[in-house]
């Protein structure tokens, strides 16, 4: 460790890499590895330049506890119009009536949805963990499964996709307040439609949580949930490429209770460099380079599921509408944790992630869920995912040649440099 020995002034002009040299070489060293390794995990994604500079913001400096000309603190005008600009993006980018932008990230986004909305012991359908669905759907150690009276319906045995009659007839017995649709592992269309029809039926809420494919909504590439939803929750750094957070939106009835479940309900101040980040991640959405880069993502995890599928390996439901392709290793000798560490030696990065039905622990899985969003951000197309579909059959292959693998890895890497001349932080000047 170094010894501190600058004075108060000194303290107050110097960047990182003068004041803290160790955290500065840690820094440097996660973004050699972003750099370094084919990132294939699903929900992340390589934020933009200038998203990484809203977050690195004074706005940080500030509290703004309360809502744009309705805070608890002074000082707060100019804050006030990048938190409005961020409602208004994200209102017009999915044609919500409101918007809620404080959420610290997609949990957060839920539970502010639930708080507004439910009390203690009611009860909630959602998609089984196991089946797709997110932690703050019901998992029994999360708030939401300790809170509510969480119910989940699965997908068919036969093809792996939502069983809308086995929802409907869950949801008959059941009698929710709210229905919850979307999750994090399940490649293929979130009708929501369908689940209004439900919901209709049976007099509940429906909530879609589109955290992982609000990118490809924002696109245009899937239909929007909230034509059909009372509620949408989502990330805004998973597909959508911008800071790490959430955001609720919602129709214009259920507005004021969100905004009060939110704040002053669960959060204190929000996190305003955040929230500026976020209106610069709407406003990049709403552009057609994002439209081209999302129809790359797409383009992508077909070429990826059809290499993968060639290569003689078997992926969840035959294919994806979206960013991710669920490698099914029930027929094979690997484990979803054997194959992840096997993949991370040949420097690809993958999470195990269970299939339906799966006979082992979450811990072990018999799944890797593999999507498109970071690579394609750097740059990848078809042919260099279907490069990596080989990579992934080849090293799951016996008597792979690990080092060899690792090498067709890095060359993609060296063809499609990451943040080329940028350090992954603005460095202050005095
Ligand atoms: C990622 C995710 C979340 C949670 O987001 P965090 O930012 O990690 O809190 C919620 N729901 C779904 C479906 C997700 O995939």
């Amino acid at each position: 460790m170094a010894v501190v020995q600058e004075t108060f002034a000194e303290l107050k002009t110097l960047g990182l890499e003068e004041v803290d040299p160790d955290v500065a070489a840690i820094l440097g060293r996660e973004l050699d590895r972003q750099r370094g390794q084919i990132e294939l995990i699903a929900s992340e994604n390589f934020t933009w330049p200038s998203v990484l500079e809203a977050v690195g913001s004074a706005a940080t400096n500030k509290y703004a506890e309360g809502y744009p000309g309705k805070r608890y603190y002074g000082g707060c005008e100019v804050v006030d119009e990048v938190e409005e600009l961020a409602r208004t993006r994200a209102k017009a980018l999915f044609g919500a009536e409101h918007a809620n932008v404080q959420p610290h990230a997609g949990a957060q986004a839920n539970m502010a949805v639930y708080f507004a909305v439910l009390n203690p012991g009611d009860r909630v359908l959602g998609l089984s963990l196991d089946h797709g669905g997110h932690l703050t759907h019901g998992l029994k150690v999360n708030f939401s499964g300790k809170l509510y009276e969480f119910h989940h319906s699965g997908v068919s045995r036969e093809t792996m996709m939502v069983d809308y009659d086995e929802v409907l007839a869950k949801a008959k017995d059941v009698r929710p307040k709210l229905i919850v649709c979307g999750g994090s592992a399940y490649p293929r269309t979130v009708e929501a439609d369908k689940f209004r029809a439900i919901a209709d039926e049976v007099g509940a809420m429906l909530m879609c949580d589109m955290a992982h494919f609000a990118g490809l909504v924002a696109a245009g590439l899937h239909p929007n949930p909230m034509e059909h939803c009372d509620f949408v929750t989502s990330t805004s750094h998973k597909t959508l490429a911008g800071p790490r957070a959430g955001f609720v939106l919602c129709r214009e009835e259920y507005a004021s209770a969100v905004d009060r479940a939110l704040f002053p309900g669960m959060q204190g101040g929000p996190l305003m460099h955040t929230i500026a980040a976020k209106a610069t991640c709407f406003r990049i959405a709403a552009s057609e380079a994002f439209k081209d880069y999302q129809r790359q993502v797409r383009a992508n995890a077909d070429a990826l599921g059809a290499g993968l599928q060639e290569g003689g390996l078997s992926i969840l439901t035959g294919g994806t509408d979206t960013h991710l392709v669920q490698l099914d290793l029930r027929a094979t000798e690997w484990t979803g944790l054997a194959a992840q560490e096997r993949l991370e030696e040949c420097k690809l990065t993958v999470n195990r992630n269970t299939v339906p039905f799966d006979e082992r622990p979450p811990m072990v899985a018999s799944g890797v869920r593999i999507g498109t969003p970071a690579a394609t951000m750097r740059g990848f197309d078809e042919s260099d995912f279907t490069e990596v579909a080989s990579i992934i059959v080849d090293s799951l292959a016996d008597g792979a040649d690990v080092p060899a693998l690792g090498q067709r890895a890095v060359a993609l890497c060296d063809r499609r440099p990451l943040y080329p001349g940028f350090r992954g932080y603005t460095t202050y000047v005095a």
